[in-house]
């Protein structure tokens, strides 16, 4: 249910915004750019149905989803290799994860992925 509550934050954001701009004008084709990290949200297919479902009956109802999952990213100090970690990599409970370098294997802290890093909505 991880989606679904992050989703419902997202739309509950959006819709809000919505009304304090007066709304797009009537038939107007909307567009939801949404980034979150990986560790927030466990598949995508699962992110956009929990979307589909929370927009029913909303001025967001058939608007376009522009999904970007930002990978979780491996920043190691002791070889200085920078890179996004496979997903599946690390544990998206456990509060502070480590994962070991792909290039020195050492175990290193792991950054970003988490919660809802950009949400816009645009129309044309
Ligand atoms: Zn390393």
């Amino acid at each position: 249910m991880h989606e679904y509550s992050l989703m419902e934050e997202v739309v509950k954001t959006i819709l809000a915004e919505l009304q304090k701009e007066g709304g797009p004008p009537a038939g107007s084709a909307l567009e939801v750019v949404l980034k979150v990290g990986a560790m927030a949200v466990h598949s995508e297919a699962a992110t956009r149905q929990a979307y589909e479902v929370l927009v029913k009956g909303t001025p967001l109802e058939n608007s376009k989803l522009d999904l970007t999952i930002e990978p979780v990213t491996l920043n190691c100090q002791a070889c200085g290799y920078q890179g996004p970690l496979p997903e599946g990599t690390v544990d998206p409970h456990d509060p502070s994860p480590l994962a070991e370098c792909p290039r020195c294997g050492a175990v290193t802290p792991v950054q970003g992925g988490r919660g809802v890093e950009q949400i816009e909505l645009m129309w044309e």
